[in-house]
């Protein structure tokens, strides 16, 4: 009979993890002794070892059925890698293949096999597995089985009948996602009303929430986000259209990131290809529509960024789960604006659904936009969507962080208000702020709107500024969208605020965000804290690695995950019992692997000087050589790195510095006459010619504050493109 003793033993000695996480350890315990159960937890909460481990302590081969067939080799590949005896069958199989499979089954030789839910139950299989010994059936994505469930599968209806069938064999359900109903409907359908019922918290306590407002350009901010904490990681970007996947993606490519395009417009090959490279290769971006995501189980993916909005709080909570399965930290990270919330309503306004159905949409999506303008903590009103209360704030998400100052923009927002009554309600925001800031340009002459009251009474604010406004006025249900005429006309809400009968608290637009915090006790040792040094032995490692997935064909983390990597460059073990005692490695791994990652951190011994140093040193002696006077230390060794030959990426590296630090330097020997604004900057000669015209108009000069520049320009260029553009215009000359 096997013991508490023999779950904790595999846990340790095959999977290298000390502790069990949620309710693992009851659930694995009721399967052990052969009851029944469902499980319902967050996406990379482990439900796979609620049933991986049951299946290797009973007697016999553990059954699970998925229906995310094409990762099926994956999961094989990983647990062979683990020791574990483990096989599929699906239609990808030749017919040798599954022959040997079968062979293999009816030897007793396989602890875990995999099989598509339309093969389970023909009448081949079912005999083949009538001459077995069966440990287990699990039943993965069970909420497939529901008509009200998000993903209904025909196939997964017939799954009742193992229950008749086998009627000894334990069976577990396990979902993600499943509201009462869909619950129900699972239980009822997979004759699992004896079984046990376990619920998890839906927390995702590594995951960062930000939700950021973008009135301006939303790629700068996408590529601050990424350049500041994922400079090489692997992620996913969501967008609402095909068009903007693919122009995201380009864009990204051009930035020097491997950054793929995912959607349904294009072929099925290119699609399958795009996502094994997201699968094997490491810091792959995928940028995708909605279309892409359903049963990626890849581990390591550090960020979700949106670009706009999703549908709805499940979808958003859905998307956002697909980050940092691994446990380790990992952002959820969005900006929208105020076209997202008019496009949005305008789609819910355009579809053929029936009233009730576009009312339903309508609130969810309301409850979506409550959450994006939040002055609290974002954690708390997730969890509490889903029926889950959190006792205090969390401390790791943007609001948590940075906590949004609001103030009384109850004038402005009158203004706003009357404008758009003055107009008589036939305008949309673009025309509805030039008025307010008093622009005239032929339109608002000839509809006479320079003559009224409103015109130009906004000039105290920028246009960005007014924006915002909109959007929350908007978002907060104060103005409507009416869709057929794209323009604005007030709600009932709305009275109450002209009349001054109520308060507008406004948020303050946020600064660029501030570096994150770790939240306590997640994670051991993030990735940006490695010391320099172990960042060198860390990247040995990694290509180790990835030698080894490629000639193996899987995925890197099936070979270690990265926070294995990161704490062998951290801890460097240089013997067997110090590299088992590593979170992630057991007795299979140790064997596989330890020879060849012990060998590369012997070749590093923990020195005393940081690269970084090394680096500066030879580039300070490199500098002074030939030093301009008027440059300061640190912009002669980003000039003389610059020259020879590091572009401005692989300098801010090497020295740890800001992308923007970098830019002010290289503007500054731009400026001195060292460097000129082509070997710098890739912009096209209409983008400069656009900047320099809004400098001479704005008249920013050298030295000066950039931003009146920057919020002229909406925020499309960075402070430090800015500078270097000026510092063209206005180079000192270095001839002598
Ligand atoms: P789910 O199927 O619930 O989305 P997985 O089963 O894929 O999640 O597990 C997510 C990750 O968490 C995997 O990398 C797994 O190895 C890891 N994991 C699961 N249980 C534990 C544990 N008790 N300790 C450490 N890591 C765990
Ligand atoms: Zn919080």
């Amino acid at each position: 009979m096997p013991t508490h003793t023999d779950a904790h033993y595999v846990l340790k000695q095959t999977f290298g993890y000390d502790q069990f996480r949620h309710n693992q350890e009851t659930i694995i315990q009721s399967l052990i002794k052969g009851e029944d159960a469902f499980v319902l937890m967050p996406t990379g909460g482990g439900k796979s070892l609620c049933y991986q481990i049951p299946a290797l302590v009973r007697r016999g081969v553990g059954v699970v059925v998925s229906p995310l067939i094409a990762l099926m080799q994956d999961q094989v590949d990983a647990l062979r890698q683990l020791g574990i005896r483990a096989a599929f069958i699906n239609s990808s199989l030749s017919f040798l293949e599954k022959q040997e499979t079968e062979a293999l089954l009816l030897r007793g030789e396989l602890d875990i096999l995999y099989v598509a839910p339309e093969r389970l139950l023909t009448e081949a299989m079912i005999n083949l597995l009538d001459q077995c010994q069966i440990s287990l059936f699990a039943i993965d994505e069970a909420h497939c089985v529901s008509q009200w469930g998000h993903d209904f599968r025909k196939e997964y209806q017939q799954l009742g009948l193992l229950a008749q069938h086998f009627p000894t064999v334990p069976r577990v359900a396990l979902t993600a996602t499943a509201d009462a109903r869909t619950r129900q409907e699972i239980l009822q359908q997979l004759s699992l009303q004896q079984a046990g019922i376990f619920v998890n918290s839906f927390d995702r306590p590594n995951i960062h929430y930000t939700i950021a407002e973008s009135s301006g350009n939303v790629r700068q901010r996408l590529w601050q986000f990424l350049e500041q904490k994922h400079p090489e990681d692997a992620g996913i970007i969501y967008c609402l259209s095909r068009k903007k996947v693919e122009s995201t993606a380009e864009w990204l490519m051009q930035k020097g990131r491997l950054a793929l395009p995912y959607h349904a417009g294009l072929s099925q090959q290119q699609r399958k290809q795009n996502q094994q490279r997201f699968l094997r290769e490491e810091g792959v971006i995928i940028v995708a529509t909605i279309a892409f995501g359903m049963g990626i189980d890849k581990p390591d993916v550090r960020f979700v960024a949106h670009l706009s909005l999703p549908r709805n709080i499940e979808s958003y909570y859905q998307e956002t789960g697909r980050a940092g399965r691994d446990g380790e930290p990992a952002d959820a990270w969005m900006s929208y604006g105020l076209q997202d919330v008019i496009f949005l309503r305008q789609m819910l306004e355009d579809s053929d659904a029936s009233d009730t159905i576009k009312r339903v949409t309508q609130f969810k999506l309301q409850a979506l936009l409550g959450l994006c303008e939040l002055s609290t903590c974002r954690r708390q009103a997730l969890l509490a969507y889903f029926d889950e209360a959190l006792p205090a704030p969390c401390g790791y998400c943007d609001n948590c962080d940075n906590p949004p100052e609001t103030w009384d923009a109850t004038r402005l927002a009158q203004m706003a208000l009357s404008c758009v009554y003055r107009t008589q309600q036939r305008f949309g925001v673009t025309y509805v702020i030039n008025v307010l800031v008093g622009k005239t340009d032929k339109r608002i002459a000839y509809n006479g709107h320079d003559r009224i009251s409103t015109w130009g009474i906004g000039t105290d604010y920028t246009q960005v500024e007014w924006r915002g406004i909109f959007r929350e006025l908007i978002a907060l249900g104060y103005l409507h969208v009416d869709m057929e005429h794209g323009v604005l006309k007030l709600t009932e809400k709305a009275r109450n605020l002209l009349r001054g009968e109520e308060v507008f608290m406004a948020r303050k637009q946020r600064k660029p965000e501030k570096k994150a915090r770790q939240r306590t006790g997640v994670g051991k040792k993030a990735r940006t804290q490695l010391a320099e040094a172990d960042q060198v032995v860390r990247d040995a490692l990694r290509q180790l690695r990835t030698r080894l997935a490629e000639e193996q064909g899987v995925p890197p983390y099936v070979i270690f995950h990265d926070s294995v990597l990161d704490d062998l460059a951290g801890y460097r073990p240089t013997c067997d019992s110090d590299f088992l005692a590593i979170h992630g490695v057991g007795q299979s791994k140790l064997e596989k692997y330890g020879e060849q990652f012990m060998a590369i951190i012997r070749q590093h011994p923990p020195s005393d000087t940081s690269v970084q140093e090394v680096a500066d040193i030879h580039y300070q002696n490199q500098g002074a050589a030939q030093s301009n006077p008027s440059l300061n230390e640190t912009t002669t060794i980003t000039l003389a790195m610059f020259k020879d030959g590091l572009d401005p990426d692989a300098i801010c590296q090497q020295r740890s510095l800001k992308p923007s630090t970098v830019y002010t330097h290289l503007a500054n020997a731009i400026h001195a006459g060292e460097l000129q604004r082509h070997q710098v900057l890739t912009l096209s000669d209409t983008e400069i010619e656009t900047i320099e015209t809004a400098a001479s108009f704005l008249s920013v000069h050298w030295g000066e504050s950039m931003k009146p520049l920057y919020e002229a320009l909406e925020e499309q260029w960075d402070y430090s493109i800015l500078q270097c553009v000026i510092a063209g215009m206005e180079q000192v000359s270095n001839a002598p």
